[in-house]
């Protein structure tokens, strides 16, 4: 039984939901679903330990966070496992790149804090003193691709900066938040410092973002949610940061190495196409795409389907039945209007329950669906063309701006294409590679604001300048 995390003690709701796993639909537990009463229950708590959490010394909630990163280190083989079992991504991921990143995430955020340089300028012999302060208690809801990652992105700066916490993590991947919970308890982590209730997300998430007491709100997920959780903060004009879906390109070029172009191609079918940041649109140019499409084929059909505990597995399940009724609606609606199936196109019957066969799509018009709104499956489509120009022209044509990877041997290409792609974040023969230092987010729908380093200070702080008189300036 998951119960909700609220003021350092575990605290039921009178109902439940189940929670599945997408390996097998086994029943993994039954988790609290919170609603109205328990966001008001949590937000209370976050409220009353803000003052001492945000006067406590920067070097002590530094070496906290710390001790919440050696938490996640020691019991990293637990943490992978359960949130595979829960969100059916590869365990291989989660032991070696996922786990270790959540840890880092505490980490880089406590080093930042202590590092964190106050800024003076001199106005006629007055100082402009700035300082960042923290804004209260912040209300996080993050998705199930990539659970603990994500919530960690948010949950490390904004408890760094001197925040209280209340996370309401996605209902259909709820396990290793529950576990953090108890990880930072260890840690010393003071109670209602961090909190964190379960529930659907109109249920529970809507009342947290209403809440008047609440000072900023970071969301990750799907654009129809996002624009509710903005009218709902609209009420106290709660500050946002929204990370939200993609449709991102892949561009690739008669000049790239092809094997480069083919590996990153094939790479967009990570977490069976359950990423954000995917490259779903592959746009190539027209005089190779016969030779790409070929040795794409030859590259995907190596790819093992299965058991996401199995090392072996390169592709997973997708999380829920109601996704994979979603992502096959996406393919038959574009199978129906001609596009062609090159490779997948339908559920994998060998395996059954959520496992959808790998798929590229050709012949898809530039309006149409499948190349306009994002799938969150394992679907790619691929398009030709002729011209840099016609290049960038189709990369730019959705209402998403979240990320664009090319593929090109030619740096001053690179550079000019790169200046006129709306994204947040653009990689040139490669793909994936994050820093925290560096700014994260979406143009257009993708997002508002940013996360990383600075940004993620900036917004979870409020910025304020005091300006100081010299001494004896009264005295004239
Ligand atoms: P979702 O929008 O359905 O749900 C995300 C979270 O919001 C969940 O915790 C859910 O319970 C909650 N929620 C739902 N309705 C709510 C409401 N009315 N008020 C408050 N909270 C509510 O998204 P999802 O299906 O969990 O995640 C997939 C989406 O997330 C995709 O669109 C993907 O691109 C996006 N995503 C973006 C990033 C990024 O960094 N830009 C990263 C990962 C995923």
């Amino acid at each position: 039984m998951i119960e909700h995390w609220i003021g350092g003690e575990r605290v039921r709701s009178a109902e439940t939901f189940t929670d599945v796993s997408p390996i097998d639909g086994r029943v993994l537990t039954e988790v609290a679903r919170g609603g109205a009463t328990e966001a008001e229950h949590a937000v209370t708590a976050a409220k009353k330990a803000f003052p001492a959490w945000a006067r406590t010394a920067k070097a002590e909630r530094a070496e906290i966070l710390h001790a919440i990163a050696d938490g996640v280190e020691k019991r990293l083989e637990e943490l992978a496992i359960t949130e595979t079992e829960d969100n059916g991504a590869l365990l291989r991921s989660h032991r070696r790149g996922v786990m270790p990143r959540v840890a880092h995430n505490f980490r880089f955020f406590a080093d930042w804090l202590v590092q964190l340089e106050h800024k003076d300028f001199d106005t006629r012999g007055h100082t402009n003193h700035v300082s960042w302060d923290p804004a209260g208690p912040c209300a996080l809801i993050t998705p199930w691709n990539a659970p603990l990652m994500l919530a960690t992105w948010k949950i490390a700066p904004a408890l760094a900066a001197g925040n209280t916490v209340v996370l309401k993590p996605a209902e259909w991947s709820p396990r290793t938040a529950a576990l953090l919970a108890g990880i930072t308890a260890d840690a010393g982590l003071p109670d209602g410092v961090f909190n964190v209730v379960h529930g659907y997300g109109p249920e529970i998430g809507e009342p947290l973002v209403a809440h008047p007491d609440i000072r900023r709100v970071s969301f990750t997920g799907s654009v129809p949610t996002a624009r509710r959780i903005a009218a709902a903060a609209a009420a106290n004009l709660t500050p946002l940061s929204l990370e939200l879906g993609g449709k991102s390109p892949l561009l690739i070029f008669a000049d790239a190495d092809l094997d480069l172009a083919v590996d990153l191609a094939v790479e967009q079918y990570d977490n069976a196409g359950q990423v954000c940041l995917a490259a779903t649109r592959v746009l190539v140019e027209d005089s190779i795409a016969g030779e790409f499409t070929e040795r794409f084929i030859a590259k995907a059909s190596g790819l093992t389907q299965g058991d996401p505990r199995d090392e072996a597995t390169d592709i997973g399940p997708n999380i829920h039945e109601r996704q994979l009724a979603k992502i096959d609606g996406y393919v038959q609606r574009a199978l129906g209007s001609g596009a062609t199936a090159v490779i997948g196109g339908g559920p994998n019957e060998d395996l059954g329950g959520l496992y959808y066969r790998p798929t590229l799509l050709t012949n898809v018009a530039q309006d149409s669906e499948i190349v306009q709104e994002e799938v969150f499956g394992p679907v790619l489509t691929l398009q030709t063309f002729k011209t840099e120009d016609e290049a960038v022209a189709m990369a730019n044509d959705t209402p998403y701006g979240l990320a664009a990877t090319l593929a090109t041997g030619d740096r001053d290409r690179a550079d000019r294409v790169t200046k006129q792609l709306v994204a947040g974040t653009v990689w040139v023969n490669c793909f994936f590679v994050r820093d925290l230092r560096a700014p994260f987010g979406g143009a257009r729908q993708s997002g508002i604001g940013r996360e990383g380093g600075t940004w993620s200070f900036d917004f979870y702080c409020d910025l304020k300048n005091t300006v100081t008189a010299p001494k004896g300036w009264n005295d004239r």
